[in-house]
């Protein structure tokens, strides 16, 4: 059944609410460190432009780029990495920025991965959580938004590597007009 781009679930003004909250948060919690956010490719890349501009404490980003869904939009529960960090963690306070969190799976393998290269601490900021649709249990310690099971696109997020550059957050209807995650 074809899909379409659907009405806006989140908008750019609660976006930027929302981004102004977390960012209040991680600046606060992190007060007299440096951070490592660590981007996780491609969708949490315009978050991460508007978390940085957010925090008040000494920032560094580097980039990672997994696979975790192929051209569809259901997750294959096995996560490659396409691209690794260029910085050496040991030591550093790393938060993990992602766009969205669904089953778990592609975060806890992160997570997981990450802690054997010895950060000083690790953490996860994630702009979107679907906890109803949860596989494996994994801390999220900075949310932006929970969100009800839909796929969305927009705010970076994508279907098919299209409909990054909306503003507002969208939800993915079949032509009938159902939602939710196939
Ligand atoms: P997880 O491993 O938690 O199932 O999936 C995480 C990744 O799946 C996210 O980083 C994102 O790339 C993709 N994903 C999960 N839910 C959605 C969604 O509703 N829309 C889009 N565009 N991608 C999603």
């Amino acid at each position: 059944m074809a899909r379409r781009v659907g009405e806006v679930l989140v908008s750019r003004e609660t976006i930027a609410r929302m981004v102004e909250t977390v960012g209040a948060r991680i600046s606060r919690d992190y007060q007299g460190r440096e951070v490592l956010l660590v981007c996780v490719l491609k969708g949490a890349c315009v978050f991460l432009s508007d978390l940085m501009r957010h925090l008040d404490v000494p920032v560094k980003i580097d980039f990672m780029s997994v696979s975790s869904y192929g051209a569809g939009t259901e997750t294959t529960g096995t996560v490659r990495i396409l691209r690794d960090l260029d910085t050496d963690i040991a030591g550093k306070h790393v938060i993990v920025v992602e766009d969205i969190v669904d089953t778990g799976l592609t975060l806890r393998y992160l997570k997981e991965m990450l802690s054997t290269r010895h950060p000083a601490s690790i953490a996860v900021c994630a702009a979107f959580d679907k906890p109803a649709r949860r596989k494996v249990a994994v801390e999220v310690e900075y949310v932006g938004m929970e969100i009800p099971d839909a796929f969305i696109v927009g705010y970076g997020l994508d279907l098919d590597g299209r409909y990054r550059n909306l503003p507002d957050v969208r939800v993915m209807t079949d032509d009938d007009g159902q939602g939710g995650t196939p």
